[in-house]
């Protein structure tokens, strides 16, 4: 093990790289297996998410090149429709054994407007490729997740955010939307025309419609300063809230076992474009791991080594366009649970995590992420009416998720957590509806537009089904 190795393990899985979907682990629906599949006369070709937790064998998979083709294709379809982006939600909110529609064709900036530092971008579009086209344009997205692989609307139907106290998440950006409903007709919403709607769909699970476009809110083009900087955890989360109030976007990782952690702060300059101490992200991913194999029958010297290596590790800043210094490569599949509590209880939920799976999950070696994020207004938004940190835990992708997740899922809900939608959670229908003061003018609004439930899955029934 040398230090290059460790850090960039730490780095590569706690803040950011996508790799091709692969194993099919822990399934949580139930449509056609492989074998049904070809027994009721299908092609069986998978569609799995990125850590391979969900699969499907839908009949039909479509790109439609035009919001015409898309209307026609929704209306005319018999069986259930899935929108999908990139696929990266570990929840089953994609699978079906019917269709799935991906807008991966209708993507791109389609206009912007200056003064008010608006632009309208297709929904299909990667986030990846949102910056550049928009820093021509003078603008910038005010925030952005520790990845760019999502589609915009995948990224908006789950509520993805990233970190600052100051900042919402990327729904509370929307200032107008754009669906095909199950009809095939296409509506236009805002804070003015069909409000409900756009208060629906802001954060809508794909369970309204299919968006085509967004009006996003921006800003004046900016650079930002990232400085990662490792300490002893406890010092960390002395100073976790003075941080996150005196930084644009503050977070910190913390590596189980080691007691060393690092912050990860991003500041407005104007600085030239640099880079110091930065290690190459795809460098020896399983390390942490194998210390994990070699001396998790010793949580003493396992913490030892980790310390000491993480100690000696150097600060890293970096200076980009805030396009370009946001994400980070994730080169190792996991499983995640995120939820986000609310803010007053973030540390004292974060502590209870850390000593419950210090002291029963000896097995666990993938670093804890903790970040802040600003209330906001949508109906179905985690974020609805309070100020959140958002807390999260993975478990490597082809290792048994669920006793660690059901452990910390139980602090997390006693600290009166909402999950991330699109990460791994068993909140219930009941539970999510008592959660939610909005619950039920989303599901009023979601019954208008698809009173046949269309675009319910088998998951989605069992949030939104009338029977
Ligand atoms: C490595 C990794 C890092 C991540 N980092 C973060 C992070 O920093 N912050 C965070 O909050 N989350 C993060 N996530 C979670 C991720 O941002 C969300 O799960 C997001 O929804 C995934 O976007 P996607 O494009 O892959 O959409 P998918 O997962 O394919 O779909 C998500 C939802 O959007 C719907 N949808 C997709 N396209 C449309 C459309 N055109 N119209 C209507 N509905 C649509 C789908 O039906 C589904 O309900 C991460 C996930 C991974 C795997």
């Amino acid at each position: 093990m040398n230090r290059r190795n460790l850090l960039s393990l730490m780095i590569t899985t706690a803040a950011g790289t996508a790799l091709a979907p692969g194993l099919s682990l822990a399934k949580t629906t139930a449509p056609l297996g492989a074998a049904a599949a070809k027994k009721a006369g299908r092609r069986a070709i998978a569609w799995r998410n990125w850590s391979g937790s969900q699969e499907c064998f839908p009949q039909m998979r479509k790109a439609p090149g035009s919001v015409a083709e898309l209307q026609e294709l929704i209306s005319s379809a018999t069986g259930c429709v899935r929108p999908v982006g990139a696929g990266h939600s570990f929840m089953p909110l994609v699978p079906t054994d019917d269709t799935i529609v991906s807008l991966s064709r209708i993507s791109g900036v389609v206009s912007h407007d200056d003064a008010s530092k608006q632009a309208v971008i297709r929904a299909g579009t990667k986030l990846a490729d949102i910056g550049g086209p928009l820093g021509e344009r003078g603008q910038s997205m005010i925030n952005m997740p520790d990845i760019d692989e999502q589609s915009l609307a995948g990224a908006l139907g789950t509520a993805t955010h990233g970190t600052g106290a100051t900042l919402g998440c990327l729904p509370d950006f929307v200032e107008g939307i754009q669906l095909v409903t199950a009809k095939g007709d296409v509506i236009d919403c805002d804070r003015q025309n069909n409000s409900d709607i756009f208060d629906a769909a802001r954060v809508n699970l794909g369970a309204l419609g299919v968006l085509t476009e967004v009006r996003l809110q921006n800003m004046p083009r900016y650079s930002l300063k990232r400085e990662t900087t490792w300490h002893p955890i406890e010092e960390i989360l002395e100073n976790a809230e003075s941080m996150a109030d005196n930084n644009r976007n503050y977070e910190f990782i913390y590596v189980p076992f080691s007691g060393m952690g690092f912050t990860d702060v991003h500041n407005f300059t104007n600085e030239p474009a640099s880079t110091t101490g930065k290690i190459d992200p795809n460098d020896g991913s399983e390390t942490l791991k194998q210390v994990r194999d070699w001396l998790s029958w010793s949580p003493k010297i396992r913490e030892l080594a980790l310390s000491s290596v993480a100690k000696g590790i150097e600060k890293e800043v970096v200076i980009a366009n805030s396009w370009e210094n946001y994400a980070s490569e994730r080169n190792v599949r996991f499983n995640e649970m995120e939820y986000h509590v609310p803010r007053e209880h973030g540390i004292k939920a974060f502590r209870e995590v850390r000593a419950m799976v210090e002291k029963n999950f000896p097995e666990v070696f993938f670093p804890f992420e903790f970040r802040y994020v600003k209330s906001d207004d949508i109906w179905l938004s985690p974020f609805y009416g309070r100020e959140c940190c958002s807390i999260a835990v993975h478990r490597y992708f082809s290792e048994d998720y669920k006793p660690m997740f059901k452990a910390v899922e139980a602090i997390f809900k006693k600290y009166h957590g909402r999950p991330h939608w699109g990460k791994i959670n068993t909140m219930n229908r009941s539970e999510l509806a008592a959660n939610y003061e909005r619950w039920h003018d989303f599901s009023a609004v979601r019954e208008t537009l698809d009173p046949g439930g269309k675009f319910l899955n088998p998951y989605l029934k069992t949030l939104f089904s009338k029977v």
